[in-house]
């Protein structure tokens, strides 16, 4: 099995990064048997498809590359890498934009979203995104690929390319993509906003003190979490009773995906519970978790150097890993080299 997953770089990460993303890609690497193995890229050249700054681009990329090996992600078990290094996956989109069709990607709800009113204007690298998705999947013989809703029509795409690469160019016997197959990701929490239980915790978020960030001291985590917004009911015994209190179902979740309980386990620990005594107890929790995850942190964005060799090696061992499968690639399609 060799799952390969990538993510956008994006700075200021907070709690709901965390429990919504990184963490799940942790856990996948962790669930990993031996002879498995996972991927895992930073989509950095995805970026330029949409209107973005140089600057706050590499700032988000060394970001993202400290949080993922602060909250786990470990060298030795899996590759991390970001695409930029690794120059194998621009040319095996081009060599697969002669294979995917126009047609198919007039049909991606994708670019027709991110678009919106403006096709004219809209970047030739948006509307052809998805064929750097399939080259980044099929560069490494990929079997399994994680996927959400949302990218789905983009696996699809992928196995439709190397299928149709596979017929037009190689022998039945020796094909030179391995189709993907689709897995669900773990079920990861969704997490609201402090001030606000029916906003999303963003980085957008004007205000600071709507989410936790993982540069966060313990006081500064503690201060936020006691002046969350809440209600002045006490707690529940039954996760029916948070139905229509999304402030106080919130904190539960953060509390439910950070001890990794379900829900109904913190109620049965502080159901009838005021939040004078809920708070300091979550707060506590976050502050234990998150401890060794922000000193990592700031500690490996404090060392560029260690940081660049991190990725360094990563790109390496992808470039050797997608080496064999370009090179079967621009020979199949009788490229003299
Ligand atoms: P933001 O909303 O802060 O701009 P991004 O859109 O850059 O965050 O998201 C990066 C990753 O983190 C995505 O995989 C997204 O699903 C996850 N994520 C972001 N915010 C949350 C949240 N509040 N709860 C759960 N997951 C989140």
């Amino acid at each position: 099995m060799r799952v390969v997953s990538g993510i956008q770089p994006t700075g200021n990460l907070h709690l709901g990064n965390y429990l919504g993303a990184i963490r799940n890609w942790v856990r996948m690497q962790d669930s990993m048997g031996d002879g498995n193995q996972c991927l895992f890229f930073l989509a950095d050249l995805h970026a330029i498809s949409m209107p973005h700054d140089p600057a706050e681009l590499k700032r988000a990329t060394l970001e993202m590359a400290a949080a993922l090996v602060a909250c786990g992600i470990d060298a030795q078990k899996s590759v991390l890498f970001n695409q930029a290094q690794v120059p194998h996956h621009a040319e095996l989109q081009w060599l697969l934009n002669g294979t995917a069709r126009m047609g198919w990607l007039n049909r991606m709800t994708q670019f027709k979203d991110k678009s919106g009113k403006n096709r004219e204007g809209a970047s030739a690298a948006l509307f052809t995104y998805p064929v750097l998705q399939a080259a980044d999947v099929l560069l490494y013989q990929t079997t399994h690929v994680p996927v959400g809703e949302d990218q789905k029509q983009h696996l699809e795409l992928a196995r439709d390319i190397a299928q149709k690469f596979n017929n037009d160019f190689a022998s039945d016997d020796a094909p030179v993509f391995t189709l993907p197959e689709p897995i669900s990701p773990p079920q990861a929490a969704r997490i609201m906003s402090l001030r606000d239980g029916s906003k999303k915790m963003s980085k957008s978020d004007p205000s600071e003190m709507s989410r936790i960030e993982l540069v966060d001291d313990a006081d500064t985590v503690m201060k936020k979490i006691k002046k969350a917004k809440t209600d002045p009911e006490p707690l529940p015994s039954e996760a029916e009773g948070l139905a229509d209190r999304p402030e106080a179902l919130n904190l539960v979740t953060i509390y439910a995906a950070v001890a990794d309980t379900p829900i109904e386990g913190v109620l049965r620990e502080f159901g009838g519970e005021g939040f004078g005594k809920f708070k300091p107890a979550l707060g506590e929790l976050l502050v234990e978790t998150l401890r060794p995850i922000s000193t990592r942190f700031n500690e490996l964005l404090a060392d560029r150097e260690a940081l660049d060799a991190i990725l360094a090696r990563g790109a390496a061992q992808a470039r050797d890993l997608g080496r064999p499968t370009l090179d079967a690639a621009y020979g199949a399609l009788g490229f003299v080299r």
